[in-house]
């Protein structure tokens, strides 16, 4: 059986990131890593669904025991992607998509060369800011936050092997489709 791909999505919060991966994981092709966090849900946030949410001490025993593949701090909370479920999807010929910080997205660079990296960008920082504030789950002061980390964030672009530009939602859904279509379809492919 052919492995999938390993498929590393990074954008600063508010990209739409999450609106153009709702899309793309109705394909059946595809497997989302869910995340474990140590940040508290949000509002309509489901346990096992858009992460495990867990206390920090049993984080810290998964690190112990190597359960993940790449883990950061982002924002004063650990984020982690488990390993055995991504390897297990990978050899069932499913295409691993981990959507996560720059931080952890080096690690994988440097772990997983034959890894895809994708980064989703905002069409400007202004954009962005009316992007968080429409959204309503956080305050003033996290949203800054978040403003000043997507700044840092989007210095690392040129890291990734493409960047969409989320400026209209279908056309950052094909580019992302055709990014894959044609990873599939490459002849030097390490998944041959
Ligand atoms: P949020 O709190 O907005 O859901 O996520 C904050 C940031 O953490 C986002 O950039 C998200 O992609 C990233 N993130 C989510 N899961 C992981 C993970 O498993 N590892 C790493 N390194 N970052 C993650």
């Amino acid at each position: 059986m052919k492995k999938g791909l390993l498929i590393v999505v990074s954008a600063p919060s508010g990209c739409g990131k999450g609106t153009i991966l709702k899309q793309i994981l109705k394909d059946q092709k595809y497997y989302y890593s869910v995340s474990v966090t140590t940040r508290q849900p949000r509002h309509g946030e489901i346990d096992g669904v858009h992460y495990h949410f867990m206390q920090e001490a049993k984080f810290e025993e998964l690190i112990s025991q190597n359960a993940f593949l790449e883990y950061a701090k982002y924002c004063d909370h650990y984020y982690g992607s488990l390993l055995a479920p991504i390897e297990t999807n990978l050899a069932a010929g499913k295409h691993v998509i981990l959507e996560i910080e720059v931080k952890g997205a080096m690690q994988i660079r440097k772990l997983r060369p034959e890894a895809k990296f994708i980064f989703i960008a905002p069409p400007s920082i202004d954009i962005l800011r009316k992007r968080l504030e429409g959204r309503g789950t956080e305050d003033a002061e996290t949203i800054e936050k978040r403003v000043r980390q997507a700044e840092e964030e989007l210095a690392y672009q040129n890291q990734y092997d493409y960047c969409i530009i989320n400026d209209i939602l279908e056309h950052a859904i094909s580019d992302f489709q055709m990014i894959v279509r044609a990873e599939e379809l490459r002849t030097q492919s390490e998944n041959l």
